[in-house]
């Protein structure tokens, strides 16, 4: 069967000027018994104990949850996926920036460039986040004609650059009047371990800017049905999670009251007896919990 039959494999974004597709991946043609890529991922990290049969979806999911929670994360590699997008140079500048992944970009010097751009939507500065930017609230007449002035400005530049071209003007000289907002394409390669590095940074709304969030959003949307179990285990156990800095942690175990904390961990559900301890160990606690409930 193949892994991409009845999945939804394009995501129009940046009002319908651009869009992610997912072309391809790797494994495409799914064992008989498999549903989803996810055994493959499953069936690579068996090869440590010298096995090669497929096991159930149901130990494949344990597996892939160990595998995740402990980082052992050579077996992710073994999926790839091939995605084509067309996206605004400045979000392709940021994506570029990760280098595991195999690229090809358009050429504005062999073609004319994509007469297309993608203005966002007008936000100002955070005053306090350097590296985010905030709604408009209120309608700030001056910001918003200068805004729209500069991009019209920006937009009509394709007419000076086509007037360019007819004149003669080699592309690769003529594309250097463009503007960042001018869209480009990209058949972009990566695999799942390097995608999921990728996803964690860069669907983080916190620090990401929006539009390079809009595209991880829609690669994360396009990969979760062919590995939908290894995406949940990434949400899990990366995502989601949050890591602390040494000062962090020693706040933390300081302020954390030790019996109830130490109980609560004892009783909870989500963790299993192995996790249960791990938690205890980082949170200093462990000596505590062992005299106190021998006690
Ligand atoms: C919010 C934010 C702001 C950013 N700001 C800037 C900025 O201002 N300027 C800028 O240039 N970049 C910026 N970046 C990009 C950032 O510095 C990283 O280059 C980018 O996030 C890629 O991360 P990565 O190295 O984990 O990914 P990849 O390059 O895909 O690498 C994946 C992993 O492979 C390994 N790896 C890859 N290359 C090497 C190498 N050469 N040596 C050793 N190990 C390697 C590392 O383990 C790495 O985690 C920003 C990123 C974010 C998320």
């Amino acid at each position: 069967m193949d892994v991409l039959k009845d999945k939804q494999l394009k995501y129009e974004l940046y009002d319908n000027k651009g869009f992610v597709i997912l072309q391809d991946c790797m494994p495409r043609m799914l064992d008989a018994k498999k549903q989803t890529a996810d055994y493959a991922i499953a069936a690579m990290a068996r090869v440590s104990y010298g096995n090669i049969e497929l096991k159930s979806d149901e130990d494949d999911k344990k597996l892939i949850n160990r595998l995740v929670e402990m980082h052992h994360t050579s077996p992710l590699e073994g999926v790839q996926f091939k995605f084509v997008m067309q996206i605004p140079i400045y979000v392709a500048r940021q994506l570029i920036r990760h280098r595991t992944a195999k690229v090809n970009e358009y050429s504005m010097r062999y073609s004319k460039a994509i007469d297309d751009f993608y203005f966002p939507p007008l936000r100002t500065q955070d005053k306090v986040n350097k590296q985010q930017s905030v709604e408009l609230k209120s309608a700030n007449n001056d910001i918003v004609t200068s805004y729209k002035n500069a991009c019209q400005k920006s937009q009509n530049l394709i007419k000076e650059y086509n007037d360019l071209i007819s004149k003669d003007c080699a592309r690769e000289v003529a594309r250097s009047i463009l503007p960042v907002a001018e869209m480009t394409k990209l058949v972009w390669c990566m695999d799942a371990h390097n995608l999921f590095k990728f996803l964690k940074l860069r669907c983080d709304r916190s620090t990401a800017q929006k539009e390079i969030v809009d595209l991880a959003d829609a690669i994360f949307n396009l990969i979760t049905p062919i590995i939908p179990v290894t995406c949940e285990a990434v949400k899990k156990y990366w995502i989601n999670s949050a890591t602390f800095s040494t000062d962090e942690m020693n706040i933390l175990c300081k302020t954390i009251d030790t019996l109830p904390a130490i109980m609560a961990i004892k009783k909870s559900e989500e963790l299993n007896e192995r996790q249960k301890t791990a938690l205890l160990i980082k949170l200093k606690l462990s000596d505590k919990a062992k005299m106190l409930l021998s006690h």
